[in-house]
């Protein structure tokens, strides 16, 4: 079964939004202090985010009355009608309000209507809390409000000369929405500002082209919760096109699907999913690994080779590594750790060494655009000591400013692998541990990251270098004789086929 990743896919701005504003609220929390944040309703709908906040200590409640006086209480990416604003205010409660911008839009746009004493039809399921927002504004200007495919058939029997508006819940199948609004222009006269999200539409048009170019016989998989709405619409979306459709809204869920008879597959999930989530998907159903290890090596020859300078081979290695990273992300892998400059490479002449350095704060500052944008996750792992104050500073300042993103690049600059294990143990004895595997691997430079499953090699040589000597104890490797800088997709392809056919045992039977 050929397996393809459908773009754009998984969170959307405005769920990333509010998770971003509730994890920085639990951030400012005093340390120690363990009174619940309450959230009106589920913050986004899906089940590995719910749990992961609550874990932080928010506290999910169906009602406003529910949130203790004087408390903080968030209000979700859906919205909520302004009659639980006001009674907010009334029991003193701090509000964090985390209502995605799409979706304050829609209350606006129905209360506009509303207030020009116009009745207003709104497209979309009648229970979710989005809706219950929108018709809560219509009915706070003293409006009617015609909700669902119910209320679609009344503001059509109704008729009259007075123009109905018409709004849609953001995340409606954008084929239904037209449909809809075309039936109602048939029968009265119309204003509408029903559209679906930006997010949401690129999502569904994006499923329909790969129906569309997949031909008969193609699946699709949604990834994420049963209980969101554009999840459900992606996988409608999918049925209407004609493919055979499977959701998942875990690994456990997943490993219980039947995709025989599947020729070809396309991957989506929606706009409140984890992309890791969808990572661990891809690898489930690639085999592929988690986090891939490269040795770059090879610049220098390949310049050489080519009569250039050196430093031409560094930068076209550079180009290299931006192709790998997205490869990584169409593949889901979900780390990529690259050995760019070793401890024993200071020993290399001085302007070498230093075109070197000049190269990593360009890229770095050129390319923290990309980063944000792919939200790729940057890091550093080695003797951050060893740079100079200018390039520590742009590195610390991309680390903080992706700090959020699930997927990561992890540059190995100034790194060994026995220096990294010498800090580690003097951390260790500083603190005045007992040295176990455990609380050593605490003192690593990047101890919250798996160890790597694979670990490339190019330029032919057949050796470790003193690269991630203690984490890659149990990783595969592949050797490849190509350069650094030629380094190409069929390549990485070929150590993806040779990992997925090893049966990796870690010692056991
Ligand atoms: S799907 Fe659209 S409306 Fe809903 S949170 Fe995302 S951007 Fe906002």
């Amino acid at each position: 079964m050929q397996v393809e990743v459908i773009e754009p896919h998984g969170m959307c701005a405005g769920v990333n939004g509010a998770i971003a504003r509730a994890l920085e609220l639990a951030k400012s929390r005093p340390a120690g202090d363990r009174s619940p944040i309450y959230c009106l309703h589920e913050l986004v709908h899906n089940e590995i985010v719910i749990g992961e906040l609550k874990d932080l200590g928010f506290r999910f409640v169906d009602r406003i009355g529910e949130v203790p006086r004087g408390a903080t209480v968030v209000f979700s990416a859906h919205g909520v009608p302004p009659q639980v604003r006001e009674e907010a205010a009334r029991r003193g409660l701090k509000v964090v309000d985390a209502t995605c911008p799409f979706v304050a839009r829609v209350h606006r746009s129905a209360r506009a209507f509303a207030e020009k004493g116009m009745e207003v039809c709104v497209l979309g399921d009648p229970a979710p809390a989005e809706v219950r927002g929108i018709v809560g504004e219509v009915e706070d200007a003293g409006g009617r409000a015609f909700v669902g495919p119910h209320g679609v058939s009344a503001a059509k029997a109704k008729g009259g000369a007075a123009p109905l508006g018409v709004v849609a819940q953001t995340t409606m199948n954008s084929d239904e929405v037209e449909r809809a609004v075309a039936e109602l222009a048939r029968a009265r006269r119309v204003k509408t500002m029903a559209k679906v999200c930006g997010a949401t539409k690129d999502r569904q048009d994006a499923v329909r082209r790969f129906c569309r170019g997949a031909g008969p016989g193609a699946g699709v998989l949604v990834l994420g919760s049963k209980t969101s709405s554009n999840t459900r619409r992606l996988a409608e979306v999918a049925e209407d096109c004609g493919a055979k459709v499977f959701t998942a809204g875990d690994v456990e869920g997943l490993s219980r699907l039947d995709f025989s008879g599947v020729g070809r597959l396309g991957v989506t999930s929606g706009a409140s999913t984890p992309e890791r989530f969808f990572m661990e998907a891809m690898r489930f159903l690639r085999r592929v690994p988690e986090h891939v290890a490269i040795i770059m090596d090879g610049n220098g020859r390949w310049a050489k080779a080519r009569g250039k300078a050196r430093s031409e081979g560094h930068r076209a290695g550079a180009k290299t590594l931006e192709r790998v990273l997205d490869w990584c992300g169409e593949r889901g892998i979900r780390y990529l750790t690259v050995y760019a400059f070793s401890t024993e490479n200071w020993k290399r002449p001085k302007a070498e060494v230093d075109g070197l350095m000049a190269l990593f704060a360009r890229m770095l500052k050129t390319k923290e655009r990309d980063f944000v944008a792919n939200r790729v996750r940057f890091r550093m792992v080695g003797r951050r000591g060893d740079l100079s104050p200018k390039l520590l500073s742009i590195v610390e300042s991309l680390e903080r400013k992706t700090e959020a993103f699930e997927r990561q690049l992890i540059v190995a600059i100034s790194y060994g692998g026995r220096a990294e294990i010498v800090d580690a143990a003097n951390a260790a004895v500083a603190r005045g541990e007992q040295v176990t595997e455990e609380t050593f691997r605490r003192h690593l430079y990047a101890p919250d990251v798996p160890d790597p499953d694979l670990v490339i090699r190019t330029s032919g040589e057949c050796r470790v270098s003193n690269f991630l000597l203690w984490e890659s104890a149990y990783s595969e490797y592949w050797f490849t004789d190509t350069l650094w800088p030629d380094f190409s997709e069929a390549d990485f392809d070929r150590a993806l086929e040779s990992y997925a056919a090893r049966d990796r045992r870690r010692g056991g039977a």
